[in-house]
């Protein structure tokens, strides 16, 4: 354990019994006075490599609220990396501060180097609050970074750093997976998905699971975009209240957090749960209340890392069709928690966390 705290022992003592903190091997706050950068870099487990995650950006209403939500998701992280089998380990970085008001190219060149000074233990990349810009940003002064290369496929289409549609692709392979086990149907033709949330992730899986025939039911607080899934994809606009009551196959979160909950449960319809979001289950009781009702959960950080896959591979500078056949073996993943979790009995989650652990061991 190697901890660099610039805080008084009181805080030490906090750290090392947080509830999240979860045996993280270095958590570093940084400081600094010109650019007013307050930020926590968290590195949890880097036994398959050094650690990869987003740098979050978000006017925390205290710094135990930024240190709560960095470590829970440099933690995600760890699993998330090594479920999909990538060499890398678990971190992340929290900025206290409104992205809106308080982002300057100079606060993020500081956040470079505050990430420079662990020497490429932590990589950064974007996150809520953060853009492809940042990173450049961030890059002038650290080779740390990923999440920034233009990427081009054998046919010269090309995109931006922004790993959304690699996160989108793995989803619409999850899905598909989640539908073949649980249904018994080798293609999308005729299933009926709910999707809340078409922003970055969202709209992209909307398209694909459009092009492969099912039909698509949208919510979204922001109306022009769900306006655009309507008039674009012929999709049926739901309000946001209704998402979870309707009579659909698969229930796509692609929005929020801690969507899975005592409240929702109850009104689900689909048998399947599978989207992008980070975070669905409120409480991991709410997954063994998924399987209890029968309801096929594909655990969100394995169906969502096709974004990390995309950033991990960005750096080995793998060619973009490798990176898309790592994305669609997210399928298999999910294949074998879905088997392993029916033959044994388990929720999903369970599973999921258990191949994870088996897998970053020391
Ligand atoms: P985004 O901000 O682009 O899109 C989220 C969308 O959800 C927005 O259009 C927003 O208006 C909408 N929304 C917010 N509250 C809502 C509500 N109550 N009901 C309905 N819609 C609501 O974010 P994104 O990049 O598309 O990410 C979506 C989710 O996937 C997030 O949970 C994110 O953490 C997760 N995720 C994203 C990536 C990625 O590559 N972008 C990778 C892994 C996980």
């Amino acid at each position: 354990m190697n901890a660099s705290l610039n805080s008084d022992q009181d805080m030490t003592m906090k750290i090392f019994t947080h509830h999240e903190f979860d045996h993280h091997e270095q958590v570093v706050f940084c400081h600094d006075q010109n650019t007013g950068l307050k930020a926590i870099i968290a590195i949890h487990n880097t036994h398959r490599g050094p650690a990869l995650g987003g740098c979050r950006m978000y006017p925390y209403a205290s710094d135990e609220e930024a240190l709560n939500d960095v470590l829970r998701l440099s933690k995600g992280m760890t699993y998330k990396s090594a479920i999909a089998n990538l060499p890398l380990g678990g971190g992340k970085s929290v900025i206290i501060g409104d992205p809106h008001r308080d982002k300057t190219p100079e606060l993020m060149r500081a956040m470079g180097k505050a990430v420079d000074q662990l020497g490429g233990r932590y990589i950064v990349a974007e996150d809520s609050g953060t853009c492809v810009a940042d990173m450049l940003l961030m890059g002038e002064l650290t080779p740390h970074v990923s999440g920034i290369a233009e990427k081009c496929d054998a046919e010269g289409n090309c995109r931006s750093g922004d790993p959304s549609p690699m996160t989108a692709r793995g989803t619409f392979v999850g899905i598909q997976a989640a539908v073949a086990h649980r249904l018994g149907k080798s293609n999308l033709d005729g299933i009926r998905v709910a999707i809340q949330g078409v922003g970055n992730v969202g709209h992209h899986l909307a398209k694909q699971l459009h092009d492969a025939g099912a039909e698509l039911f949208v919510s979204d607080i922001n109306r022009t975009a769900v306006e655009q899934m309507v008039s674009e994809l012929g999709a049926t606009a739901v309000a946001n209240e209704e998402i979870y009551d309707l009579d659909v196959d698969v229930f796509a979160p692609c929005a929020l957090g801690a969507i899975i909950n005592d409240l929702t449960i109850p009104r689900l319809r689909a048998s399947i749960v599978a989207g992008a979001a980070n975070n669905q289950l409120a409480e991991k009781r709410h997954g063994v209340a998924l399987a209890e009702k029968g309801i096929l959960y594909a655990p969100d950080y394995v169906i969502n890392a096709g974004g990390v896959i995309d950033v991990c591979y960005e750096r080995n500078h793998l060619a973009q069709d490798h990176i898309i056949k790592q994305v669609d073996a997210i399928a298999d993943t999910l294949h074998e928690i879905f088997n392993r979790a029916e033959a044994q009995h388990k929720p999903t989650f369970e599973l999921a966390d258990r191949i994870a652990e088996e897998r970053f061991a020391s």
